[in-house]
């Protein structure tokens, strides 16, 4: 196109927003006769028809996935000017019933296979695939196996926030206008037009919200079908992108200085603009700044072919305190001998880039950490990049801080802490290959690395593993499938591992390795259980400590040591009851008794944060008395304050906790000796090294053990042996006080011994007798539904499916369907079937025909939610 001159403005900005090119890149594109849009064909075409030659009849369809529960692959045909643009990987934006919406482009092929008349892609967003082929094969793989949509595991895969979004809007018409100021409306209706006259434009939710209870949908729908309110769907772009900005430049060949002179001769203003770029290109803003009004003026340069405008990569980075460049490497501690025999093994793998799972089975404070340090070390200096998986609430600032201390700026860390914006950065840092670590949480192991030597998984039993809406996939399983596509390693460390672990290092799929000692030979801490039954009758001690804690507690106080008192629980008191008439405060949405937070006095949902005031008199007898039973965090400091006037004590849990601040101030309190004893929920029981703290007590042990579910045991030791972890990692030993109510339960005693083999034992043999997993393989069917008795047929109609899918095989048994433990939860009803096998591929196979039935084909559109959990970890 040589020097043909174009008016960017309008495909300029548009250009800028939708696909991060630079005007450089969308000239190169014009000129090999690749264009990026339709809009943009349009728009370069009314500059300069002759630009274009006709466009070439190579056709070809991409296929797109979308985030949304729908199993197949939509195509789209690539209209000529994207002809071999489109990568896999890519997202584009294209119709989709009455919407646009960012799809991912997932194949391609040269002919339109199904001959039916296919819609084009309107918009391609990105320059580079987004996400790699393999990437791509692992999201295909948690799709089948965890029968979400490929679409939707794409989506797990990729920092939040990416895509842009198509929102519906709702505007008031030329005669919803009329009928208002006409007065011919009902009073819902009015209020509907009302609101958008004054707020113009709207989704159906803002309008729910400004409207509240005066907001009707039927009505709305009346007004939409009468014409009176439109509905555009309008697309709300995202801000994670690349900044880029405008500047203004000399072109390359400017004519001679007489041409200039001649061009310029009659235009002071001109003039001025031109000189004052020639001492440098600059910005629209700031040559706005220098002189006034200037922009009609650049435009008439710019057309005389003096100046381009040109977009670049603001090179400014959002606000990000960088970590700063004095840092001094930590050095690798010298290894024991037994993490050495660990350490030389894991090495020898390493070395030779082959897959392989190891368990890295080690007590608390046997030093696996530095293992995973020395491992990472290696991996890099094998021009490879690393993983660290830690579950959430261990993702401490502390644990970030030793990956910088040791490995300084090549660490991205991704917590959950971070704005959209900031993990947007981290994750780019991966993408772009400036980094060559990720340490984050249960996403960390999509990190698109491209050369993956190691994925380290620490506390690989943790639940938190496990992500809870769709895919439901288990971050340590998908891990060990991403690893054996790119021949890494694979480290899963724990004191405490799941029982499927165990059970695959001994079928010889993990290669099991073991730290029996903690460092410095410390001693492990002494285990206590304290019959709190016992407590009440004989000692007549009603207290929430027992004699033997609080005797423990002042004497750390005496001698300056520190305390945690662990408390599974927020809140006051978990029951609220009526004396005189019983009546009992539940959640009017969740069937569950709301908690009491004395401080504020307040009644609160722990599951869907439902509020009340707590009220002075029981609503149903208007009596004034009111009692409180169970306990949680903020009793137990208001307890312990009363107990122990002189000490110093803090409280840790999701109520204290609201910003990464507190954390840090409480553990450089912990640090400092400030505090003597800190008080928390599961929040203090992982991520913290704290050698002063001599004392653990376990307030009430019961708690976990009462979950109905068929791991309650193995979580209650993992918690315990956790918990009892955080005593005497310094040089004095620690002792662990357990309080409970049922003192003979197994599980204390194997906690007691710290005999995990024990414990994993007596477990898994009666796993195997009541044919429970890992010696089989569960699905669970989840069916929410609004109401109640749709919810019972519709189980009972999968029920029948299921029995006919299966009638002719014995291997799969079906529990249910069955109300689930929380029946309740947010206004919606639960129920689930749990499907059991020892063959877990007859499982899926039954799941995919489950999908072909007619029941679930007609759900789809129906206000009945099904979920399926594969490998479900929680029961509830
Ligand atoms: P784990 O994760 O197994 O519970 P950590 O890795 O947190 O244990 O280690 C416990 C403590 O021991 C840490 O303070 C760590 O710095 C220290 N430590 C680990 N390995 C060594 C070693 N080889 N020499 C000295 N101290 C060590
Ligand atoms: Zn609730």
């Amino acid at each position: 196109m040589g020097k043909t001159n174009l008016k960017w403005d309008g495909s300029q900005r548009f250009l800028q927003q939708s696909y991060n090119a630079s005007l450089d890149q969308v000239k190169s594109l014009v000129q090999s006769h690749k264009i990026y849009s339709n809009h943009i064909m349009n728009t370069l075409q009314s500059y300069s028809a002759k630009l274009l030659p006709d466009p070439q009849p190579d056709f070809s369809c991409a296929d797109v996935v979308f985030n949304l529960p729908l199993k197949d692959a939509y195509t789209y045909e690539i209209p000529p000017h994207f002809s071999g643009m489109i990568k896999k990987g890519m997202r584009v934006l294209v119709p989709f019933g009455r919407r646009r919406l960012t799809g991912y482009v997932v194949g391609i092929s040269h002919k339109n296979e199904k001959n039916i008349p296919l819609k084009a892609i309107e918009e391609v967003q990105d320059l580079e695939p987004i996400i790699s082929r393999e990437l791509l094969s692992l999201t295909r793989w948690i799709a089948n196996y965890y029968h979400s949509s490929w679409g939707e595991a794409i989506k797990a895969a990729l920092p939040a926030g990416l895509d842009d979004v198509s929102q519906d809007k709702l505007r008031l018409t030329e005669k919803g206008f009329r009928a208002l100021t006409e007065g011919t409306q009902s009073t819902q209706a009015t209020y509907i037009l009302q609101t958008l006259r004054s707020k113009k434009r709207l989704t159906p939710k803002q309008l729910d919200r400004s409207l509240k209870k005066k907001y009707s949908p039927s009505t709305l729908l009346k007004l939409k079908q009468n014409g009176m309110v439109s509905v555009e769907s309008q697309i709300t772009r995202s801000s994670l992108k690349y900044k880029y900005e405008k500047v203004i430049r000399l072109v390359e060949n400017p004519p001679t200085k007489e041409e200039i002179k001649e061009l310029l001769k009659r235009s002071p203003k001109q003039r001025a603009v031109y000189d004052f770029i020639c001492r440098g290109e600059t910005t629209i803003s700031i040559l706005n700044n220098k002189i006034p009004r200037s922009s009609q003026i650049l435009k008439n340069l710019i057309s005389k072919q003096l100046l381009e405008i040109s977009v670049k990569k603001e090179e400014k980075r959002l606000s990000q305190p960088s970590f700063s460049e004095e840092w001094t490497p930590e050095n690798p501690l010298e290894l024991n001998k037994e993490q050495n025999k660990c350490y030389r093994e894991l090495k020898q793998s390493l070395e030779k880039s082959v897959f392989q799972p190891y368990l890295l089975h080690g007590v608390t404070g046997s030093g696996k950490t530095e293992i995973y340090l020395r491992c990472i070390q290696l991996v890099l200096d094998l021009n490879k990049s690393a993983v660290m998986v830690v579950p959430e609430i261990s993702l401490t600032p502390q644990t970030a801080q030793r990956f910088r201390q040791r490995f300084g700026n090549k660490v991205a860390v991704l917590h959950s802490g971070l704005t959209q914006k900031e993990r947007f950065i981290e994750w780019k840092k991966i993408q772009d290959e400036k980094v060559s670590i990720a340490v984050g949480a249960r996403s960390a192991i999509f990190a698109p690395f491209k050369n993956l030597g190691i994925i380290v998984i620490d506390e690989e039993h943790d639940t938190s593993y496990k992500q809870d809406s769709c895919p439901r996939y288990h971050a340590r399983d998908s891990a060990i499938i991403r690893a054996q596509k790119q021949n890494a390693l694979v480290l899963l460390g724990s004191a405490t591992p799941s029982l499927e672990s165990i059970k695959n290092a001994e079928k010889g799929k993990y290669h099991y390795l073991s730290l029996e000692k903690r460092v410095h030979n410390r001693m492990l801490p002494i285990v206590k259980v304290i019959n709190m039954k016992q407590e009440m009758n004989t000692k007549k001690n009603f207290s929430i400590f027992s004699t033997s804690l609080r005797k423990a507690i002042f004497e750390r106080i005496k001698r300056g040591e520190q305390t945690f008192l662990f408390l599974n629980r927020r809140g006051t008191a978990n029951y609220v009851s009526c004396k005189e008439c019983s009546f009992a405060f539940e959640c009017p949405h969740c069937s569950v008794t709301l908690t009491f937070h004395g401080k504020k006095n307040l009644l609160l949902c722990h599951y869907c944060n439902f509020i009340i005031q707590k009220p002075a008199r029981c609503p149903d007898c208007g009596v004034e008395v009111i009692r409180f039973s169970g306990f949680g965090t903020q009793k137990l400091e208001d307890e312990a304050k009363k107990l122990f006037p002189e000490a110093r004590i803090n409280r840790l849990d999701r109520d204290t906790v609201k910003g990464r601040e507190s954390f840090e101030s409480v553990h450089r309190k912990m640090n400092l000796g400030e505090i003597d004893i800190l008080i928390g929920t599961q929040m203090i029981t992982k991520g913290h090294d704290f050698p002063n703290v001599t004392l653990v007590g376990v307030i009430y042990a019961d708690i976990s053990l009462h979950i109905p579910d068929f791991r309650s045991a193995e979580r209650s030791f993992q918690l315990l042996t956790q918990v009892a972890g955080r005593a005497g990692r310094g040089k004095v030993p620690g002792l662990v006080i357990i309080q409970s109510l049922l003192p003979d339960h197994y599980v204390f005693d194997f906690v007691k011994d710290h005999d995990f083999r024990g414990f994993s034992e007596k477990e898994l043999a009666l796993r195997e007798k009541l044919k429970y997993p890992p010696f089989t393989r569960m699905v669970s069917v989840e069916i929410e539904s609004e109401h109640e008795q749709a919810g019972e047929l519709f189980a009972n109609r999968i029920h029948k499916a299921l029995t006919r899918i299966l009638k002719r095989t014995n291997d799969i048994e079906i529990m249910g369907p069955a109300r689930a433990a929380l029946y309740q939860i947010n206004n919606r009803f639960r129920r689930h079937l749990i499907l059991r096998s020892y063959d877990h591929r007859k499982l899926h196979s039954v799941l995919s025909r489950l999908y072909e039935t007619p029941e679930i084909k007609k759900s789809s559109n129906s206000k009945i939610k099904l979920t399926l959990d594969v490998d479900p970890i929680n029961l509830m």
